[in-house]
């Protein structure tokens, strides 16, 4: 597609906000299409994280093209924000990036294992409404997503819960018909018609939620996990069975109540025209919160956009002694020296480097932002003091890699 770099850094100019100087921290994943690690951004101490392929072969780098494509278009609560994309260096390699909102908490997969093995139900059905609510916008923008399941659902240290990935997904339109294109997505997460190769439209994705769910309440897709079907002929055999069979996946009853078995049976509804649709779902008991549920979910949808969001709540107790107590707790256990109520020297253990955290009374007209770093220091606005966490997190993070 692209014959030369400068092919592709030309297409992107038009579609690509400078993203300035900002640092590549520590790898937070990857998968079959990239590498993902975390970004901060040096002009304004946005947290980011970034996503990058090799710009050759072009494969991973056209898949990553397609996410940006379709992911810059998307705007709502429910899906992971895309920030810009741009060429960059891994490694000294030129790369594709995109650069998407960072969602601290990991992985649905991630929270699976942490909680041991299994989701508490309560917990499942918070994950499967925010999902649902993500792919009902999705179907409406005709985006099918194609690729559903744990790994791919990100969270946020405020309870936000997000569709990400977007590296398979593809755009429906009535020129389009979804049965010539190829079929994408995880073998045990896809549904009966995307195995068959017939189709791969809106109901595939509500099937793959239906095996997501099954992951939340079991700790695995069902069919098994990937581990029980290590030669290729016993995953042969598992795809002839998703496709061809009227078998249901083995489900350990006790761990399903009987709303969540009706929830599952309309999304593993093997004839894609009677499953039901992500609007048809959003009505079903299973994923009607009550009202203390859906004040939880609600809570705290915004997502923390720079190391200054990592205020903890007791900080934000009362507007001034809250501040002086998040100051004084991060001098306590990071100050070299207080200098005046409002100044102090914070060490930062990373290397030899040592940096101030500064919270002036006045702020000049020319220094606006809340959070200013220069070479030497991380200054920060009175009434946004860099809390204890914050202070933490940017010395565990902060690795010089490229300008
Ligand atoms: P797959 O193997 O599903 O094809 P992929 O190569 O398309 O993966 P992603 O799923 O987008 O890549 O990302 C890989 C991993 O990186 C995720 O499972 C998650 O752990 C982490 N990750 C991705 N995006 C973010 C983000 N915005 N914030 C935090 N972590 C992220
Ligand atoms: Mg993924």
């Amino acid at each position: 597609m692209f014959s030369s770099h400068a092919d592709m850094a030309s297409s992107l100019l038009h579609i690509s906000p400078s993203c300035g100087r900002w640092l590549r921290g520590s790898s937070l994943g990857s998968g079959s299409f990239g590498n993902v690690s975390l970004g901060l951004s040096l002009d304004d101490g946005l947290l980011f994280a970034v996503k990058s392929a090799p710009a050759s072969p072009a494969a991973q780098a056209l898949s990553l093209q397609n996410e940006f494509h379709i992911l810059h278009a998307l705007h709502s609560p429910r899906i992971v924000r895309c920030l810009g994309a741009s060429l960059t260096a891994l490694d000294d390699t030129p790369c594709f990036s995109i650069f998407l909102e960072y969602m601290e908490e990991g992985t649905i997969a991630d929270l699976v294992k942490k909680s041991g093995g299994r989701l508490e139900e309560g917990r499942a059905r918070e994950c499967t409404r925010a999902i649902l609510e993500g792919l009902c916008y999705l179907h409406k923008q005709g985006v099918v997503h194609c690729d559903i399941k744990g790994q791919n659902i990100l969270l946020g240290s405020r309870g936000e819960i997000k569709i990400a990935d977007f590296g398979s997904a593809r755009k429906v339109s009535s020129r389009e018909n979804s049965e010539s294109c190829s079929m994408r997505g995880t073998p045990l997460w896809m549904a009966p018609e995307v195995v068959q190769g017939v189709e791969q439209g809106t109901p595939s994705d509500i099937w793959s939620l239906g095996c997501t769910l099954v992951e939340m309440l079991q700790g695995r897709p069902p069919w098994g996990s990937i581990q029980d079907h290590t030669s290729p002929n016993d995953l042969a055999s598992l795809l002839f069975r998703i496709a061809y069979t009227n078998e249901g996946p083995s489900l350990v009853e006790c761990l399903f109540s009987a709303e969540a078995r009706d929830f599952l049976s309309k999304c593993l509804e093997r004839d894609p025209k009677k499953r039901w649709t992500a609007e048809q779902l959003l009505r079903h008991p299973f994923v009607m919160l009550k009202e203390e549920g859906l004040c939880s979910l609600y809570r705290s949808q915004v997502s923390p956009r720079s190391a200054l969001d990592f205020f903890m709540d007791s900080d934000l107790e009362s507007e001034s002694s809250g501040s002086i107590k998040s100051f004084a707790y991060a001098t306590k256990l990071y100050c070299t020296k207080v200098a005046t109520d409002n100044e102090a020297t914070v060490r930062e253990d990373c290397g030899s480097r040592w940096f101030s955290v500064r919270c002036t009374a006045c702020w000049s007209e020319d220094r606006q932002k809340p959070f200013f770093r220069t070479e030497k220091e991380v200054i920060v606005k009175k009434g946004n003091q860099v809390s204890l966490e914050s202070l933490g997190f940017l010395a565990r993070r902060m690795r010089p890699v490229v300008g």
